[in-house]
């Protein structure tokens, strides 16, 4: 049997220099002996997976609600996605591919029921309250709500997990974590990981817009990255078969991907960027070595504008997306006069939260078919 020490030394070993070492993931908010044969990132990989907010993304939308279909996207299998694309690239790049990976896997954890549609409604219904942002709620969550441990609150992560996580440093309160994450950066994993998030929502909401008759293929031949895919398939016999356009969606992934990891690594050398030292510093001056190239980015922002236009904004999908927002405002709106509703592992923190942080987390950590059901017992009428 392996030691821990040449656990960690075997896995280091693979690592570039710009790499976040396991090493440097051993430290925690609340100190913890070391497991025996699990690295601190394995451990933080296990403590998200195990979580009841990992367990609940199965029943929260990505763009489709659940009762429309078994073979759409869920948070959960979006977020299986993102941690196999971030991995890959790690892998490929020499960085920390375990650190992705629990990026990935807690990236949403913090989203509302109901998708983009439940968050705008709760940020909005929260503006006056101090805010509601998924990001924020993600780490929210693994900082504090989780309720696993007798010996600390939260899933206490490693350090360098919480600052990976925080997509918007800037904006956060002024804790210890986002001084570290301004003065000496994520890890490039993280900002990978941000990346890898695009990637995959970008690939299967069409794949999905497209299962479920919302888009029409031919509509795609618009989209520079979609002629570029083609071209490359050109001429193949089965150009009109399903088989042939799960071929060009592979074929889109592997382009993204692939352009992420070409121009971050010329962006890399050409700034010099060898070590996690170098790269830090590079951070503090506002420098964002991770990306597409800016044709790809074009091709990118293309792609989103036409998915907002005929898919997040479809009248079919725009249909759910307000009633779960009609949910959303009625259970806040009824929550806050019935507190008793609330259960007590949330109303227990009204003293140092107040009442719509209470609220907040309540709502926002619903499913989607939990929300749909409280509802229901509280009289909505839609
Ligand atoms: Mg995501």
């Amino acid at each position: 049997m392996k030691s821990y020490n040449e656990l960690l030394e075997e896995e280091d070993r693979h690592l570039s220099d710009i790499a976040v070492k396991n090493s440097e993931t051993v430290e925690r908010m609340y100190p913890e002996e070391e497991h025996p044969y699990r690295l601190p990132l394995s451990r933080d990989r296990d403590r998200i997976v195990h979580s009841r907010s990992f367990k609940r993304l199965e029943y929260k939308t990505q763009v489709f609600i659940n009762s429309e279909g078994d073979n759409y996207r869920t948070r959960l299998t979006h977020t299986l996605e993102v941690a196999g694309v971030s991995r890959t690239i790690c892998r490929v790049m020499g960085l920390n591919s375990h650190l992705g990976e629990v990026i990935a896997l807690a990236h949403d954890l913090g989203h509302t029921p109901f998708g983009h549609a439940g968050q705008d409604i709760l940020s909005e219904l929260m503006k006056d309250f101090g805010g509601f942002e998924h990001n924020k709620q993600s780490l929210r969550i693994v900082e504090e709500l989780e309720n696993r441990y007798s010996e600390f609150p939260g899933l206490n992560l490693s350090r360098m997990s919480l600052i990976g996580l925080m997509k918007h440093g800037g904006e956060y309160e002024k804790s210890d974590l986002s001084i570290l994450r301004e003065e000496s950066g994520p890890g490039l994993e993280s900002l990978i990981t941000d990346c890898a998030d695009e990637i995959a929502y970008n690939s299967h909401d069409i794949e999905d817009g497209i299962e479920r008759n919302l888009i029409h293929i031919s509509q795609l031949n618009s989209l520079a990255i979609w002629q570029r895919v083609v071209s490359d398939f050109r001429g193949e016999k089965d150009e009109n078969s399903e088989l042939y356009f799960r071929k060009l969606l592979r074929s889109l992934m592997n382009t993204m991907v692939s352009n992420l990891i070409e121009s971050t690594e010329a962006t890399l050398k050409k700034e010099g960027i060898r070590t996690r030292k170098d790269f830090s510093e590079a951070w503090k001056s506002g420098k964002r070595p991770v990306g597409f190239s800016l044709e790809m980015s074009d091709s990118i922002s293309e792609l989103k504008k036409f998915l907002s236009a005929n898919l997040y904004n479809h009248p079919d999908v725009v249909v759910n997306s307000n009633r779960g927002k009609r949910i959303i405002e009625f259970l806040f709106g009824y929550l806050k006069n019935h507190s008793e509703k609330i259960p007590e592992k949330f109303l227990s923190r009204r003293e140092s939260d107040g009442i719509y942080r209470v609220l907040s987390d309540y709502i926002s950590g619903m499913t989607d078919r939990y929300a749909e059901s409280k509802a229901d017992e509280f009289g909505f009428k839609d």
